[in-house]
């Protein structure tokens, strides 16, 4: 079987500080410390532990980010990735989710025939988890989104059932290869990294080409048009930001009851946040 798994460098949403954002309204990923996308490190999980119980399985890994995301290409080569691609060029530059999904799905169509792809539910950044189900659609291939656990993966068949989360409960749901899948941090607990794959890949560095462990694939490598990348090929407008730095006199306590809810409502609608 041959797994694509879609990892993203997050800025640290915990630490964000003034400077979080650049006037043009896009990230200033210089300002905040980068990690690894949380629920991404649960599809590498998923697609590794395929790997172990399907011998001959290839689990490729991509990112799209600028030339340091190449750090989270390695991390996914020292817990036993088989091959990564940094996908990185200026002209990626502020795209929004449409724009992003265009380019995996131009480095996805480049890694050639697959059968699944596995991705996080969503960015602690953009927090919008859009990109799965729109990468999902550029392919047009089936998909199934917030799922906590895969319950039965048959390579003969071309199959997949997989557990998803949803309000109140959970739901079976059975799909035809190809198909992607978005994971949330409900399911196995990802295993560290190796220390023999740590020795082995901490000089690996992306290099232009096919060739692994890490290549590089910038817009015409990966035959995209870039009309449709980077912020000529985003929709989304930021109009204006505000940052919001809530005090403790901002925040009053709302008896948990029917007045209190009601003195809620009421407070939204008063300063317009609903209608
Ligand atoms: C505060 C903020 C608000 C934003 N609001 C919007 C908005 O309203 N609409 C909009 O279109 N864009 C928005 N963006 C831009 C958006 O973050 C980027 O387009 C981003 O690349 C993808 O969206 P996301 O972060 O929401 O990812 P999600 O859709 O939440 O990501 C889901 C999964 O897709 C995969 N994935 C996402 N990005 C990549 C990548 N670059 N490389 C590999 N895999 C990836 C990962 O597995 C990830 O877990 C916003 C950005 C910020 C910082």
């Amino acid at each position: 079987m041959n797994v694509i798994v879609l990892v993203k460098q997050v800025p640290d949403t915990q630490n964000v500080g003034g400077d979080a954002m650049t006037p043009e309204g896009t990230v200033n990923r210089a300002a905040l410390p980068a990690i690894f996308n949380p629920e991404d490190l649960y599809a590498l999980e998923a697609a590794l532990q395929i790997k172990d119980e399907n011998p001959g399985t290839k689990v490729n890994v991509v990112t799209m980010g600028p030339p340091a995301a190449s750090a989270v290409l390695k991390e996914c080569l020292y817990r036993g990735a088989d091959f990564t691609a940094l996908v990185s060029d200026r002209g990626f530059a502020g795209a929004d989710t449409l724009a992003t999904s265009y380019a995996l799905k131009c480095a996805i169509e480049k890694i050639g025939a697959f059968d699944l792809v596995l991705c996080g539910r969503q960015a602690i950044d953009g927090d919008t988890a859009q990109v799965g189900p729109q990468t999902a659609e550029k392919l047009s291939i089936n998909q199934i989104t917030c799922v906590s656990n895969i319950e039965k993966l048959d390579p003969a068949k071309k199959e997949i059932t997989a557990t998803r989360s949803i309000e109140g409960g959970w739901e079976k749901v059975k799909a035809k290869f190809p198909v992607l899948v978005t994971f949330t941090e409900e399911g196995e607990t990802p295993r560290p990294a190796s220390a023999i794959k740590t020795m082995t890949f901490k000089k690996a560095a992306p290099v232009a080409g096919d060739g692994g462990p890490m290549a590089l694939w910038d817009i015409p490598a990966i035959k995209a048009d870039p009309v449709q990348c980077g912020l000529s090929g985003s929709p989304t407008k930021v109009k204006k930001i505000d940052s919001v730095v809530l005090t403790a006199a901002d925040i009053k306590y709302i008896e948990p009851n029917e007045a209190g809810i009601n003195e809620l409502i009421h407070g939204l609608i008063a300063d317009h946040t609903f209608g």
